[in-house]
C-alpha cells in the first residue's frame, strides 16, 4: 500500500491516505463544475484512511438523492480538499489536484457525463456513467 499525502493552495490544511482508493472517477456533475470550472477528480477512500490536519470550513448542499453532502475547504486559500455524503458515512471524498503526486493514481470512469459541457475532454477510453454510479464494493481487507 502507499501513502499518500497532500496539501491545500496555502499549506494551512493537509493531510494523509491510508488506504489505497476503492474508485478514482472524474466527475461531471454541475457543482462539481461549480467548484472546478471543469470535472473534478476525486478518489473514494474509507472515511478511517483520511487523516487532515488543519481546520476546515464546511459547506452543506442536499443532493438530488436527498443526502446531505457536505464539502470542506480551507478557510484561508479556499481550497476544496475534501466530500463527504450523509448516505454513505463509511468513505470520504478527496479532490486528486491537491495530491503531492497526483500521478500516483489514476483515474477509471467519468460520471455525470450528461451534464459536462460540450467542449468537456471526456477520455473514450474511460467507462461512462451518465448520471451517479453505484458504490464500491466493500474494501477487500488491507
Ligand atoms: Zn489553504
Ligand atoms: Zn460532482
Amino acid at each position: 500500500m502507499t501513502e499518500r499525502t497532500g496539501h491545500c493552495l496555502c499549506g494551512a490544511v493537509s493531510f494523509k491516505l491510508t488506504a489505497e482508493p476503492l474508485a478514482t472517477r472524474i466527475c461531471w456533475c454541475r457543482d462539481c463544475q461549480h467548484l472546478a470550472s471543469n470535472g473534478t477528480v476525486n478518489l473514494l477512500v474509507p472515511t478511517e484512511a483520511l487523516a487532515i490536519s488543519g481546520t476546515l470550513s464546511d459547506y452543506i448542499k442536499i443532493a438530488d438523492s436527498g443526502n446531505e453532502i457536505t464539502r470542506q475547504f480551507c478557510p484561508s486559500c479556499g481550497t476544496h480538499l475534501f466530500a463527504k455524503s450523509s448516505g454513505r458515512p463509511q468513505f470520504r471524498v478527496v479532490r486528486v489536484g491537491n495530491l503531492d503526486a497526483p500521478s500516483s493514481i489514476q483515474p477509471h470512469m467519468n460520471i455525470w457525463a450528461s451534464s459536462a459541457p460540450t467542449w468537456a475532454c471526456l477520455d473514450v477510453a474511460l467507462e461512462r456513467v451518465e448520471q451517479q454510479p453505484l458504490p464500491p464494493k466493500p474494501s477487500p481487507a488491507q
